[in-house]
């Protein structure tokens, strides 16, 4: 995959009126911003783009207006978070096009930073209407895509402008999407992946695609008891999908066809009851599961056998916890999993990337967020990428 990067515009960007498309749809509680983790991911291409000279125009979407103006989910919502985190003022224009922006765009400096209306009051964003995409590119010089995030949708903001302005990756898009090239695009074999997480159906076209690529796919969470229903374990009383263990067989023999092994655990966390350190809590062979038990999280046999595994490979792609991580003891697989890929990063054998909602509270649970190679915090944009589709978004900014 190639794209352009902020290295390949001229140094002084002087004149250059760059809309600059971003995540800023921080998570709320009383109106106010509980993590700002988005806005410190965009603030680099922010402060650089400005630093360098160009008035830099951001375009981001705020919840679900649907098409509307709707008063509760204006960006001026998130403009004082974003002035803090950037240590500068932002110029707030209360529309997307038309001769209000482009008489505030007039007001700015060179250098300046102003912030678009939520691109979503307009249907012309997620229908993608060319119309509306040309309106707000009157207003640009150069694109410049920062929100991976939202490059699964195929709207103006993401997609359409790419196609009417010179486009570049902004350096969180541009480090997101060479974190991924590294892991699932032309990764370092041995690849493992693990998958895990609640649901096989929720999954179904990840681990279809994963079972192609990858050498090792190590399955864990509430999914593996599909898989080991599908073998013919008794899971008991298991969260477990019985309409799908044709689904998973046919996902076991398509992964022996591709020369990539499946990891199931052979031991297993179980209770009779889902609450922490409940008494009925033991460790047992997947065998002797009884019908009044639920597996909630791998054994610690399996965990070491999967870390001797993760020993053998080059790169690990990782979604979704090994197990209930929530609720105590049952994070003690994802935990000593984490670590072990922590620490063989660290020692330079391995390049770890993950990504996922859950997944990504898991590894910050187990302490190693700084420890691995990249964690993907776009959700659904992640997923579909480890679905191997294309994202609009991404595919737009390809040169
Ligand atoms: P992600 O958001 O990272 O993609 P998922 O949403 O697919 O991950 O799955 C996370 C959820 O799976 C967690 O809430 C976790 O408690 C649950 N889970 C993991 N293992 C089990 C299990 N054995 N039984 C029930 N739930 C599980
Ligand atoms: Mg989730």
């Amino acid at each position: 995959m190639s794209f352009k990067t902020l290295d390949d515009l001229p140094q002084d960007l002087t004149g250059q009126r760059a809309l600059v498309r971003v995540d800023l749809n921080l998570p709320m509680k009383d109106g106010q911003a509980t993590d700002l983790t988005r806005v410190t991911a965009v603030a680099p291409t922010i402060l650089e783009l400005a630093d360098r000279g160009a008035k830099v125009l951001l375009l981001a979407h705020f919840g679900r207006p649907k098409g509307e103006r709707n008063s509760t989910m204006s960006l001026s919502y998130v403009l004082g978070d974003v002035e803090r985190v950037i240590e500068r003022e932002i110029m707030f224009i209360p529309e997307i096009t038309g001769p209000v922006v482009e008489q505030s765009v007039g007001i700015l400096s060179d250098g300046d930073i102003g912030i678009l209306e939520n691109t979503r009051f307009w249907p012309g964003e997620e229908a993608n209407d060319p119309e509306f995409a040309r309106a707000i590119a009157e207003n640009g010089d150069i694109y410049v895509n920062d929100a991976f995030s939202a490059a699964h949708r195929a709207h103006a903001s993401t997609e359409g402008l790419a196609k009417l302005l010179p486009a570049y990756a902004g350096r969180a898009m541009e480090k997101e999407l060479k974190a991924l090239d590294a892991a699932l695009g032309t990764p370092n074999p041995p690849v493992a992946a693990v998958v895990g997480g609640a649901k096989v159906s929720t999954k179904l076209a990840v681990l279809e695609n994963l079972s192609r690529q990858v050498q090792h796919l190590i399955i864990g969470g509430g999914m593996a008891n599909t898989f080991l229903a599908a073998n013919g374990v008794n899971v008991g009383k298991s969260l477990c999908e019985h309409d799908l263990t044709d689904t998973a067989r046919a996902i076991m023999d398509a992964a022996d066809g591709a020369g990539c092994t499946i990891h199931l655990p052979y031991d297993v966390v179980v209770a009779k009851e889902f609450a922490a350190n409940p008494p009925s809590l033991r460790t047992c062979n997947v065998h002797e599961v009884a019908e009044d038990e639920m597996i909630l999280d791998v054994g610690p046999q399996a965990v070491e056998a999967l870390g001797d595994v993760l020993k053998t490979c080059a790169t690990l792609v990782w979604n979704g916890p090994m197990g209930a991580f929530e609720t105590p003891p049952f994070d003690e697989a994802t935990v000593a999993l984490a670590k072990t890929a922590a620490a063989l990063t660290q020692a330079g054998a391995l390049t770890s990337v993950a990504g996922g909602g859950d997944t990504v509270a898991a590894l910050a649970h187990a302490g190693v967020t700084d420890d691995v190679t990249y964690i993907s915090t776009a959700g659904g944009a992640f997923l579909e990428w480890m679905e191997g589709k294309e994202l609009p978004g991404v595919a737009a900014l390809s040169a």
